[in-house]
């Protein structure tokens, strides 16, 4: 899209979401600042657990937020009616999630797919079968329209679903790591389909993804960790392997200012009974209650 007439489309502003698990409470976000102007494509990084999917759900209107304010457009998500939310995500939100089956519907044509959004909406049969023509050819799939899901491959799968989210041409495009079960060069030709809807209808996109290529198809990479964004950088040619796998540590903090850690972790401590945490040496230090005395 054309630079001058940038303008803010996503405001997030000290998002928090808090899920409540029987006597858990586990701190999704913490308090997520972000700005993606309209027309950007933005693609979001982070360690599994880290809240990618939450803020996606809640830019979505899936899911509302504990506290803090996001608008999408001139819509204040918080603020929305019921009426509203059903009309914001039918018409003003393309989604696209990882796993294909999930997206399409097994017993129609790829072309029947992209029409099949637009007759719900109303739109006459010529005007969809043009547009959902335009479609397909974008994504690459024009000579594709009559297979049905299980005759094209997983990356060809998922352009139809772009796509189909993108029948009605909705301003702003949501994938939830949309090539996690793809290899690499499938996963290429997923990004440049969604790179042309992004150049073509200017759609605001914002992408959750572990692709270590995204940088050169995203605008800007951000990267989330523990609820909050980490760091911002602005046409990043590729994520660096090793700062992926720092990504793996997880550490949550809940509101009543509690450690929590993953249960595989705990068990990888080889922890059983009681367990206390020790200051050593201005460090935190989880080790069974009976060493405590050693310790100290
Ligand atoms: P990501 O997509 O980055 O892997 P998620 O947004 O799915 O992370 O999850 C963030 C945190 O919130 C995780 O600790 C996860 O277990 C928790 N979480 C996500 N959804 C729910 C839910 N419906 N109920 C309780 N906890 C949840
Ligand atoms: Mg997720």
């Amino acid at each position: 899209m054309t630079e001058p007439n940038r303008r803010p489309f996503i405001i997030c502003q000290d998002l928090f979401k808090i899920y409540k698990r029987a006597d858990l409470e586990v701190v999704a976000l913490r308090g997520i600042d972000l700005v993606v102007q309209q027309g950007e494509f933005l693609a979001i990084i982070g360690a599994s657990g880290s809240g990618k999917s939450t803020l996606l759900n809640i830019l979505a209107g899936l899911d509302r937020p504990s506290a803090g304010r996001v608008w999408v457009g001139r819509r204040d998500l918080l603020a929305m009616t019921e009426a509203d939310r059903i009309a914001y995500r039918r018409k003003e939100v393309g989604f696209l999630w990882q796993s294909a089956g999930r997206n399409l519907l097994p017993y129609l044509t790829a072309q029947e797919q992209v029409e099949l959004p637009m007759a719900l909406a109303g739109i006459g049969p010529f005007s969809r079968r043009k547009r959902a023509r335009e479609l397909l050819e974008m994504v690459g799939l024009g000579d594709k329209a009559r297979r049905l899901p299980h005759q094209l491959s997983g990356g060809e799968q998922q352009r139809v679903a772009i796509a189909v989210a993108m029948a009605n041409n909705p301003p702003l495009l949501l994938a939830d790591e949309p090539t996690g079960e793809l290899d690499t060069r499938t996963a290429e030709e997923v990004f440049r389909a969604l790179k042309e809807v992004n150049r073509n209808y200017g759609t605001t996109i914002v992408l959750v993804t572990h692709y270590p290529g995204a940088g050169r198809w995203a605008d800007r990479v951000v990267r989330i960790r523990d609820g909050r964004i980490a760091s911002e950088r602005l046409q990043l040619p590729s994520f660096r392997a090793d700062e992926q796998a720092r990504e793996e540590e997880f550490l949550v903090v809940d509101q009543v200012g509690r450690v929590q850690l993953p249960l595989e972790v705990v068990k990888g401590l080889g922890l059983t009974g009681r367990t206390r945490l020790i200051v050593q040496e201005g460090r935190a230090v989880i080790a069974p209650a009976q060493e405590e005395g050693h310790a100290r």
